[in-house]
């Protein structure tokens, strides 16, 4: 399991509050409805970075699986990445391993 994954958070979090700093200084006349809108879109950016990470930190660890057809283990090739939609919009992309059998050239994504 990776460890690192939550580094870049107190930075995106501080774009986040920054963010929300600078639109209510350019808004003056916001309603409160407004600015309720205003700070989840940009919770949103920071909520999607911390789902891709906190998903990610597991991804790179797993071992491989067994070849399906002839047994042996699997290699893991590239990452391919699919993307999800969360709410409030926010595209996360996730890296996929694609296993690869050495010996027969099977090749699977396992599931997960
Ligand atoms: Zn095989």
């Amino acid at each position: 399991m990776k460890q690192d994954f939550a580094a870049n958070w107190p930075a995106q979090a501080d774009e986040v509050i920054t963010g929300v700093q600078d639109w209510r200084l350019a808004h003056p006349k916001a309603t409160l409805k407004e600015i309720e809108q205003a700070i989840d879109q940009h919770l949103a950016a920071l909520r999607a970075h911390m789902l891709t990470d906190a998903a990610m930190a597991s991804a790179a660890e797993v071992d491989p699986p067994r070849c399906p057809q002839c047994g042996d283990t699997m290699e893991w090739r590239g990452d391919h990445p699919r993307t999800l939609v969360t709410q409030h919009d926010r595209a996360v992309e996730l890296k996929r391993h694609y296993a690869v059998c050495p010996t027969c050239g099977v090749g699977f994504f396992p599931p997960g």
